[in-house]
């Protein structure tokens, strides 16, 4: 429920109408806006009977809101939020985020060259997994520990902050210690422990959406995150299964302005696992800022043919710096 004040409302009346909502055993969370203010309210489990909130002073209307999802809403948040990883704002107002590394730490040589290239091309944040989520259990499952630690040290050898994934609890102080922003891949988002627990943390997360989760379904989950208190969230379109084999995934590129509409978190589109294949690749990356994303994520492996992990959909270091300097050109076009 989002109880809208009337301009002109006194903040005796806002603390009136929250000691109301607190009385019915509810939680308040006032949305000052540069119009007016509002009171989402929160806890309720159905729908909750206002006519005592309606007829408060200063109360211009009750909006019953019955979406799953609330802290992630425009309804509630109006103003878009602005993600800080170490330095890097992303979010709207901002020059879209580079996201670029090889899927898996593979080697300290391997990270190190794949650090060096990207930054070099212009990337912001390296990624590159330690922990991975594979579909099968003989294929390479990261270095893990070790893992992070070659990514922290290649990142900090080159000045770049840090992305990569968190598959479980107990990993998370090892990968807090290395991240400067946690990852929850597509086969976690409706990992709800996991969510509970990375929205008790002080840390920016990047959520993928979940291989057949609905909008709905992957802003419930980005719920869990805000809930918990964490409102440090980015999202990201890494493609969706259909009943297209050609591509890995079907990249859902009417998301990024449909989020964009219901909610005020930055989206990111991932074009490496929505496609799998590095020729689409460029082209959907500059669809995907044409639509409004407000970054990209990209797999960059120095050697692809050798990638112990998605190399058909890595650019090479090379291909990644022609691919920043077409990107850059149709930013500066952008922002005109
Ligand atoms: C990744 O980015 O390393 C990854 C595994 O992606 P996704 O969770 O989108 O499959
Ligand atoms: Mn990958």
């Amino acid at each position: 429920m989002l109880i809208v004040m009337t301009h002109d409302a006194t903040e005796t009346q806002i603390d009136a109408v929250e000691a109301a909502v607190l009385a019915m055993g509810l939680r308040a969370e006032p949305i000052p806006g540069s119009l007016r203010t509002a009171i989402g309210v929160l806890g309720n489990q159905g729908y909750v009977d206002d006519t005592s909130i309606r007829e408060l002073p200063g109360v211009r209307e009750v909006i019953h809101v019955s979406k799953p999802y609330k802290l992630v809403s425009r309804d509630f948040h109006p103003e878009p939020t602005v993600v800080d990883v170490a330095g890097v704002l992303i979010g709207e107002g901002h020059r879209p985020v580079m996201m670029a590394g090889p899927c898996s730490i593979e080697s300290e040589e391997q990270i190190h060259l794949a650090a060096a290239q990207v930054k070099k091309a212009g990337a912001h944040i390296l990624r590159g997994g330690a922990f991975k989520p594979r579909t099968g259990p003989h294929s390479f499952q990261g270095l893990g520990v070790d893992g992070l630690k070659l990514l922290r040290q290649a990142a900090d050898a080159v000045g770049l902050p840090v992305v990569t994934e968190v598959m479980r609890i107990d990993q998370l102080d090892a990968v807090c210690q290395c991240a400067d922003m946690l990852q929850i891949g597509a086969r976690n988002m409706q990992n709800f422990d996991l969510l509970k627990e990375v929205g008790k943390l002080d840390m920016p997360v990047l959520l993928k959406r979940g291989m057949s989760a609905t909008i709905e379904e992957f802003l419930s989950a980005a719920e869990y995150l805000l809930a918990e208190g964490n409102g440090r969230v980015v999202l990201c379109e890494r493609g969706i299964r259909t009943f297209e084999k050609t591509t890995r995934n079907t990249l859902d590129l009417s998301i990024v302005p449909l989020i964009h509409e219901m909610s005020h978190l930055p989206i990111i589109v991932d074009p490496s696992h929505a496609t799998g294949k590095r020729s689409l690749v460029p082209v959907m990356s500059k669809a995907a800022l044409v639509a409004g994303a407000n970054g990209v994520m990209v797999e960059v492996h120095p050697d692809p043919a050798k990638a112990l992990c998605d190399g058909a959909q890595s650019l090479t270091g090379d291909d990644f710096a022609a691919f920043m300097v077409e990107l850059d050109r149709l930013v500066e076009f952008l922002e005109q």
